[in-house]
């Protein structure tokens, strides 16, 4: 490998580290060093949060260790038979540009994963060792995320935990199938076996906790995952189901979609065209629906097309659910219990919140609710207020048109 400097070497592996998508920093515990010890802080004044707009946490820095790799996963620009440039940094190398970047406020912490180089163990040993850095030379007190090695010893995915607020292992495809075709060198077992490990030590850590206020955390934010949208046959409703069974397992903090992108020299394996970036945000939608309104994930699923189990693209999953399920409607805002609220397109969880208080002094109106939503528009047909009833519009037979959002006419020159 030719010698790269470090500016070379960030721009290779900044860039090969953008398909991963497993980066934000939810659910972390506050920490800093505003008593003057260590450096750093998960919080605090000047530290710029960014987030794209599917939620993405983007002041990270995000880097592989190398795209070196001796894996050939079709999907992955970094596999072994891949033609690009390759580079690699030291772990010294990583923490002297995390701790830089960290104290130019351009950062609030590290996002670290790698191709496999030599062996699982030992670019896992590499990966612990930038943490290790970090923490106990450094005093960083900053975000870190890993992303580990399945087929790593555990013992090395433990230590890794010990140093990072949050630990990923990525299930990579939907379908034991489609990981099967697409990355043979990987076994669906063996991930999940990994992903197991890491529960089981992060129940361990919350026991300790318990019972002892100095015990050790292990990835205090949890763990999470990625699967790739696209690039094999998976329908929406299979990666529903996948990833309703793995937050169920493994207590999994987020699962991460991230819609495949065709990439240089693609294998004849791989689909010529990357799916709509609107699929990725639907399943994310629906996720949140799993995660915070109590939806069952056969009930998202049921949102999807019964013919070809995709979500639709046009309305939000919520909608869709409630354009099927349209007994289930209208809801009085009155008197209906928050589960019921909850199922109501157009109203999120601080407008059902804000209802729930509001009725507690006086009953609501049609033009109360429309002040806690975005379209009074898409919520009527759905709900009863004190003065207002829907009638005949619920069973409209085109109610859909009317409560889809408008399509809006691009500009050919626009800027
Ligand atoms: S192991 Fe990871 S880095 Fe290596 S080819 Fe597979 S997906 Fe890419």
């Amino acid at each position: 490998m030719a010698q790269l400097d470090m500016r070379a070497k960030l721009a290779i592996l900044a860039d090969a580290a953008k398909y991963d998508a497993s980066c934000a920093s939810s659910g972390i515990a506050k920490r800093n060093s505003k008593d003057g010890k260590g450096i750093g802080s998960t919080e605090g004044m000047g530290i710029c949060h960014a987030y794209a707009p599917d939620g993405r946490c983007i002041s990270l820095l995000k880097i592989l260790l190398t795209n070196s790799c001796v894996f050939d996963c079709h999907y992955c620009i970094n596999r072994k038979s891949s033609n690009v440039r390759r580079a690699r940094f030291t772990p010294e190398e990583i923490v002297d540009l995390t701790l830089s970047f960290y104290k130019r406020n351009y950062i609030e912490g590290l996002f670290l994963s790698s191709g496999i180089i030599r062996s699982p163990d030992y670019t896992m040993e590499q990966i612990v060792r930038v943490a290790q850095l970090l923490r106990e030379a450094h005093d960083f007190r900053g975000y870190i995320h890993l992303k580990t090695i399945p087929d790593a010893d555990p013992a090395l995915v433990h230590q890794a935990g010990l140093f990072a607020d949050r630990i990923s292992i990525n299930v990579e495809l939907p379908t034991v199938a489609g990981l099967t075709r697409l990355a043979p060198e990987k076994s669906a077992p063996r991930i999940e076996a990994a992903m197991g490990n890491v529960r089981h030590d992060l129940d361990n850590s919350t026991d300790a906790g318990k019972r002892f206020k100095s015990a050790p955390k292990f990835a205090p934010a949890g763990q999470s995952t990625q699967m790739i949208v696209g690039a094999d046959a998976a329908t929406d409703g299979d990666i529903i189901t996948r990833a309703a069974g793995l937050y169920d397992r493994f207590k999994l903090r987020r699962v991460y979609y991230s819609a495949f992108s065709p990439i240089p020299d693609a294998s004849a394996v791989l689909p010529l065209q990357r799916p709509p970036l609107m699929r990725e945000h639907r399943l994310y939608q629906s996720d949140w629906l799993m995660r915070f309104y109590d939806y069952q994930p056969a009930e998202v699923a049921d949102a999807a097309d019964p013919a070809t189990g995709m979500l639709p693209l046009d309305i939000d999953p919520k909608l869709a659910w409630a354009l099927r399920f349209r007994d289930r409607f209208p809801v009085d805002v009155n008197r209906a219990p928050r589960e019921a609220l909850l199922r109501v397109p157009g109203l999120g969880v601080k407008a059902v919140d804000a209802i729930l208080a509001t009725r507690r002094w006086r009953r609501l109106k049609l033009a109360d609710v429309a002040r806690l939503t975005a379209s009074i528009a898409k919520v009527r047909p759905f709900l009863i207020a004190e003065d207002w009833r829907p009638v005949a519009l619920a069973d409209r037979a085109d109610l859909r048109p009317l409560v889809a959002p408008k399509r809006e006419q691009l500009e050919l020159f626009a800027a």
